[in-house]
């Protein structure tokens, strides 16, 4: 099949690279010409596991192009997808600028009957606006072409991109034509060979509330379990061994009940903020979710604080080690990632911070406020064990596998203060006294 895929950004690039995969020819599309100009030479632009291998091999087979407008297509595209950026706007709502203008596009382009397909993260009833905007632009060329708007929103995890989207735990599709569904399970057929059963179809409106929902329950599960540690630590109590207590209840499960210093990324912030504000646009109190919310800002000011409380207000001659920088591991992407709050707090009060990361140092390179570096206030070190040399206080920010299990030994070698404060409960209190660390994590009830 013929696919259009507007935005190679994470879930675009992933999408086209694993369509491309499965035999279908793919043209990812994207307006940063910089971004594809480094595609078409086999080299990404973000960190996701495996997804170089994928990209270069098929570009190699020819299956995988890469272009900066739609007036490039060297075919007819029989789907095209839109996964472009949704991300707040001032207001806190979704904004819908980036879709709209690719749905414009479209209507410019188009040459034949299609398919577009919503893959953004959208407020419900934008699929009707998107139609509205490709018709308006058909209308204006005085030309007619039939094509349907499909919702077929996406739930992969930076990190572990590639196997949710080949192996997923289920695909939503809303639709409002037979002749959609039916194109739309022939291009995910093979996905679905060994699980027939993981397709849901469903009215579009539904589908795009399918997504708010999710994220909005899983960051709830999230800032649920950090109120809990808070609680906890303030009893005197594990929350660790609450967790693994709570886990075991089939009821709740044992993910997403992780304690930590909060949520970032690209998703759970910014669709939480967006259904709050679609709550409000209805006259709806959005109370659970604007605790949410809440909680998770709360969250991130933890560590800062922690830091604040051991050394004082005034860090000027406080060094600090940072490890991670990613809003999770696997990921480059520092879209609200804890360790900036940690960061600015840190520098606000004057810190210096040597910080390490295994894959995002060159996004921090490009996203931290340059006079953090002039001024010496940060350093990005070459290595986990660098960001220790000389400091008062370890502080692990996003638990990446080479942090599981640290040459304590060797660290104690380093740092000025045998001090670790972990923002994601990796290490267990007890070796950590052990070991003659001053241990602090998140709801452990010292
Ligand atoms: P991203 O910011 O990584 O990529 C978006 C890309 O779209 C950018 O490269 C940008 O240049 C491009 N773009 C913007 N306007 C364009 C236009 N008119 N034409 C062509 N390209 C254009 O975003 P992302 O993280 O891939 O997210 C995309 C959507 O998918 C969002 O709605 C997001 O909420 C949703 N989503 C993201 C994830 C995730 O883990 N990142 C997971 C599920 C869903």
């Amino acid at each position: 099949m013929n696919i259009t895929v507007i935005g190679a950004g994470y879930v675009g690039l992933v999408t086209g690279a694993c369509f491309a995969e499965l035999g279908n020819h793919v043209t990812c599309v994207d307006i940063n010409k910089e971004r594809i100009d480094l595609l078409k030479t086999g080299v990404l632009p973000i960190y996701e596991p495996g997804l170089d291998t994928l990209v270069v091999t098929n570009i190699e087979a020819g299956r995988l192009e890469f272009a900066t407008t739609l007036n490039e297509l060297t075919v007819e595209p029989r789907i095209i997808f839109i996964a472009v950026g949704t991300p707040s706007d001032e207001t806190g709502s979704a904004d819908m600028r980036y879709v709209l203008e690719a749905a414009r596009n479209i209507g410019a382009t188009l040459k034949n009957d299609c398919i577009i397909v919503d893959k953004s993260t959208v407020p419900v009833g934008m699929a009707d606006q998107v139609k509205y905007c490709i018709q308006q632009e058909l209308d204006r060329r005085g030309i007619s072409i039939v094509f349907d708007v499909v919702s077929n929103p996406e739930f992969l995890r930076e990190g572990a991109a590639i196997n949710d989207f080949m192996q997923p735990d289920r695909i939503i599709l809303g639709h409002t034509s037979e002749h959609a569904k039916a194109i739309m399970l022939e291009l995910y057929t093979p996905i679905l060979r060994s699980n027939p059963e993981k397709i849901y179809f469903m009215n579009v409106k539904d589908a795009e509330m399918t997504k708010y929902a999710a994220n909005a329950m899983l960051a709830t599960k999230i800032s649920f379990m950090n109120e809990m540690s808070v609680l906890c630590e303030r009893l005197g109590v594990d929350i660790e061994n609450v967790r693994i207590g709570i886990g075991s209840d089939s009821r709740i499960g044992s993910s997403f009940i992780f304690p930590g210093c909060g949520y970032g990324g690209s998703c759970f912030p910014k669709d939480v903020k967006a259904l709050i504000k679609i709550a409000e646009e209805n006259n709806i109190d959005p109370v659970v979710l604007r605790a949410v919310e809440e909680r998770n800002y709360q969250q991130k000011f933890i560590l800062p604080n922690k830091a604040r409380q051991l050394f004082g207000d005034d860090l000027s001659d406080i060094k600090i080690g940072v490890w991670g920088l990613s809003f999770k591991p696997g990921t480059d992407d520092m879209r609200e990632a804890s360790s900036l709050v940690l960061l600015q707090q840190l520098i606000a009060h004057r810190a210096t911070v040597q910080a390490y990361d295994p894959v995002s140092m060159p996004m921090a390179k490009h996203i931290l406020p340059p006079e953090w570096f002039h001024s010496g206030r940060i350093i990005l070190s070459e290595h986990q064990y660098d960001a220790v040399k000389e400091v008062d206080a370890l502080i692990l920010v996003t638990e990446w596998k080479p942090f599981c299990y640290p040459d304590l030994a060797l660290m104690k070698k380093l740092m000025r203060r045998y001090i670790v404060l972990d923002g994601r409960n990796q290490y267990d209190p007890q070796h950590m006294k052990e070991a003659e660390f001053e241990y602090y994590g998140i709801g452990r009830g010292q």
